[in-house]
């Protein structure tokens, strides 16, 4: 072993988490314990962490995140599995780029100036930076995953893997190029897929516009959200079964403003209840109106450029801004009399999940995949059973969007991310789709130029799980550690992520990419609102690592959750988890100094006192609980049990009973069993407050020269709990001395007698009586009460007044008043109390008598005055039964 001192002669008064934590996270490194041995004798444990956006600073989702996953990751790793948890980031195409450009509007320039090449140059500047900082911040958090196996979506391993697939769908059909309605984002300059659009309520205006027939015999009213796009109209639609336009389908219309010649046509798609019933058609900039123009060949006009400024086709309006076009195009409508009305109305409104521009429907050429025959598998794998989503009521949710899929649109007019790997031949127009970068196309030419568009960064996520793991290559990492076991996400990208590697994953690999989807949900601020930084409630990790360790961030964020339900975080949590940590050191801190000069023998004699048998019987069942809990992923509840036992029953009870052990030479050493349960414990907790429960269990483990531990307890053998060691007798037994001790404590409290008091107590405990005999000293020195009178009989009817009677769960305990308050002075202090409260009450009576007061006064005044009444009779009553004692 070598010589490490990484661990103070002298243990400090209090848990300093800075002194702690980063000499063990860099020992753990130096050891190479966060590297699995792939042994094929044993069954491996994988999580592919999911890979933050390189858009900067972890937040707090993030922490919890990779809490989580340490969580399961340090749990299978002590349980001998060859645990795998591999760290990554994810270039994040249009997120990071908007960041970027942001950065670049500041220096009042943009990317059109910069150009291609030296823009890619500052996204990895900028990517470079933010990777570090990721990497730094997970470190703080304590993450024991594989550093060597770091992946990065733009790396040439994930390349491949991205260019392949591409390559393949390809020749299967499954990608194409089409036209289509697509969402334009005209701030980016580039279509978004129909989850990166945030549709949000607006009340706008539907504007109604009259059409006048070619002919001069009237015209037809159309109503619209967005009468920019009447500049677009090639036709209005009805619907075939509305009696009001029998007669009128096939007639000729004026497009005003233009004086273009449109059509009357009829379409089941039309809803005869939305406005006139009479619809105007823009298959450019529609997604409804793109199917009708197919279904009728009407002819699509774009009216827009890519910045939402009006083009060619917008005749006079062109150049004008959409939202200026509007104004001026409802004005000029309306100076030729064909505005009808204009009427309130709220309706959703598309917006890009980045930059919050409102987008634009628009038809343009883009690159898809066919999802249908991809999700077909997919909803199997989740209908069998293969993939298990945790909570279940994600299953619905899964499933119906994925049985209502639409083709997916993957190509960005970005340039940040994965070009498309299809180059098209200037000279014979061919099309070449290749893995490799092709010099030439088949009829020769070398005139050939790479598509311009970049792929949707979902598309490389996507493929994840396997192109880490070294796919499309058959490594022995692929081999061994696909499928994984679990992804660890948040419930809000189950369709933008998870869905889509169950989708990849079985298309590439033939077999599911994980066998568990746990879904937590989101940490919110203590109100339960969401965090954002416009609100100012933001929680930052590496803040509140600063404040309060790493330890109480990691605890405080993981206790309070159950998968799928968000969870509120506020600085009461974060400092009881601090309170948490202080009361764990405290605590090994007794037991350490204990052991000092001691000359006890460490291991369990065969036979032990009942308070022993209770303590180890408690700890056998907390480990049997909380395993059980975390194969079920209730991790917060197995940590809440954990934290209860440690708190409520070993520092609480056991310790303070040894205590009194150690000071009596007769009795037997409770050090074996304090040493015991504690470095069990140390164990048990090491997944979730890794670096306290690793200084401790060093600590301890110097002052156990037999021991043949293990030099981290990162590798030392997770606790299995013994049912045999559970003692339901020595349990009710030391229960009850609790009990005992809790009730003459608080009876104590109420009366306020004074800590150093010795009151008197009598209990009855009848077949009790004899297993409490041992425990009377115990019950004594906690409870300060002497005499104690332990009888073997049940306490049975009236009490003398001066007497207090508490009814316990097996036993009775009599308290003679005297013997907690002087009499004389209880009685004086009760009655002058008794005085003041009754002029109180004559007041307040003589008030709410005077008409003149309940006349005026706002009746939510009158009505607090009759609560102080009511609260006052109420305290007189119980003050004179008090009293009565006493007489
Ligand atoms: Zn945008
Ligand atoms: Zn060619």
């Amino acid at each position: 072993m070598p010589d490490i001192n990484l661990t103070q002669s002298e243990m400090a008064k209090a848990y300093d988490p800075a002194g702690v934590e980063d000499k063990w996270y860099q020992f753990w490194m130096d050891k190479g314990y966060f590297k699995p041995k792939i042994d094929p004798q044993k069954k491996p444990f994988t999580i592919i962490m999911p890979p933050p956006n390189v858009t900067g600073e972890l937040h707090v989702g993030h922490a919890l995140t990779a809490t989580l996953e340490d969580i399961m990751i340090r749990w299978h790793r002590m349980q001998g599995d060859p645990a795998l948890w591999i760290p990554g980031v994810d270039h994040s195409g249009i997120a990071a780029q908007v960041v970027v450009e942001r950065t670049l509007a500041k220096e009042k320039t943009t990317r059109y100036q910069l150009g291609r090449e030296k823009f890619d140059i500052r996204m990895k500047e900028w990517a470079a930076k933010a990777r570090a900082s990721i990497t730094n911040q997970h470190k703080k958090l304590g993450v024991s995953c594989d550093w060597s196996r770091e992946a990065y979506t733009l790396d040439p391993g994930p390349s491949l893997a991205v260019r392949t697939t591409f390559y393949r769908l390809y020749q299967k059909g499954l990608i194409y190029r089409g036209e289509r309605i697509t969402n334009w984002c005209p701030r980016c300059a580039t279509v978004l897929s129909d989850l990166e659009v945030e549709h949000k309520d607006e009340s706008g205006h539907l504007w109604y516009f009259r059409y006048p027939l070619e002919n001069g015999q009237g015209y037809i009213t159309v109503a619209t959200t967005r009468p920019e796009t009447m500049l677009g109209d090639t036709a209005v639609a009805v619907n075939p079964q509305d009696d009001r336009y029998t007669g009128w389908v096939g007639k000729k219309l004026i497009l005003p403003l233009l004086n273009r010649t449109i059509f009357i046509v009829a379409d089941e798609a039309i809803d005869p209840a939305f406005g006139t019933g009479a619809v105007k058609v823009t298959p450019a900039h529609d997604p409804v109106d793109f199917e009708i123009g197919q279904r009728h060949q009407l002819d699509r006009i774009n009216i827009l450029n890519n910045d939402a400024t009006l083009n060619d086709n917008a005749g006079p309006y062109k150049g004008l801004d959409r939202f200026e076009a509007r104004k001026k195009i409802v004005e000029d409508l309306q100076n030729l009399d064909l505005l009808e009305k204009i009427v309130d109305y709220s309706h959703s409104v598309g917006h890009c999940q980045r930059c919050q521009t409102i987008i634009e429907p628009l038809a343009s050429k883009q690159w898809f995949v066919k999802m249908e025959p991809l999700a077909k598998p997919a909803i199997a794998a989740v209908k069998d059973g293969r993939i298990k989503i945790i909570p279940d009521r994600f299953d619905k949710v899964y499933l119906n969007w994925m049985e209502n899929i639409r083709d997916w649109c993957i190509s960005r007019q970005l340039w940040w991310g994965h070009r498309i790997p299809v180059w098209y031949c200037q000279d014979c127009g061919e099309t070449i789709v290749s893995i490799e970068d092709p010099v030439a196309c088949r009829c020769g030419s070398k005139k050939i130029e790479q598509d311009k568009d970049v792929l949707d960064t979902w598309f490389s996520s996507g493929l994840w799980p396997h192109c880490t793991l070294g796919w499309p290559h058959q490594t022995e990492d692929l081999k061994y550690f696909y499928p994984t076991s679990v992804m660890e996400t948040g419930y809000d990208i189950i369709f933008h992520w998870v869905a889509r590697m169950i989708m990849m994953g079985l298309e590439n690999m033939g077999d599911v990419p994980f066998h568990t989807v746990y879904l937590h949900g989101l940490v919110r601020d203590e109100k339960g609102e969401k965090m954002s930084k416009v609100k100012g409630n933001v929680l930052n990790p590496l803040d509140a690592i600063k404040e309060y360790g790493t330890d109480a961030l990691r605890f405080a964020l993981s206790t309070g959750t159950s998968p799928g339900n968000d969870m509120k975080m506020a600085a009461s949590r974060l400092e009881a988890s601090r309170n948490f940590a202080n009361k764990l050191w405290n605590a090994s801190r007794f037991v350490i100094k204990s052991l000092e000069g001691s000359q006890v023998d460490l291991s369990l004699p065969a036979h032990l006192p009942v308070e022993d048998r209770w303590i180890i019987s408690r700890l056998n069942r907390t480990v049997l609980s909380s395993i059980q809990l975390m194969e079920d992923f209730q991790f917060g509840e197995a940590q809440r049990q954990i934290y209860d036992f440690l708190w409520s029953e070993f520092c609480d009870w056991y310790i303070e009973i040894a205590k009194i052990r150690l000071k009596d030479e007769k009795t037997v050493s409770p050090l074996p069993v304090l040493v015991h349960t504690l470095e069990t414990s140390l164990r048990l907790l090491h997944p979730f407050m890794p670096f306290i429960t690793e200084e401790l269990w060093q600590i301890l483990k110097k002052k156990m020269p037999d021991s043949c531990q293990p030099e981290s307890i990162m590798i030392a053998a997770y606790p299995v709990g013994n049912e045999k060691a559970v003692d339901p007798q020595a349990e009710h037994i030391i229960e009850s001395v609790i009990e005992i001790i809790h009730t003459i404590r608080n009876t104590r409290a109420e009366h306020r007698v004074e800590s150093n008091k010795w009151i008197e107590a009598h209990l009855y405990a009848g077949d009790l009586a004899e297993a409490l005999k041992d425990y009377c000293p115990t019950i004594q020195s906690l409870s300060q009460a002497r005499p104690l009178e332990l009888k073997n009989t049940r306490h049975q009817g009236q009490s003398d007044n001066n007497d207090l009677v508490m009814v316990l769960k097996d036993c009775e305990i009599v308290i003679p008043l005297a013997s907690m308050v002087d009499m004389e002075a209880e009685k004086a202090r009760l009655q002058k109390e008794l005085e003041e409260i009754k002029t109180n009450v004559e007041r307040l009576e003589v008030r709410l008598n005077d008409p003149a007061f309940t006349g005026k006064a706002p009746p939510a005044v009158v009505q607090k005055e009759r609560d102080r009444l009511a609260a006052g009779k109420d305290k007189m009553d119980r003050l004179q039964q008090q009293l009565v004692r006493f007489n």
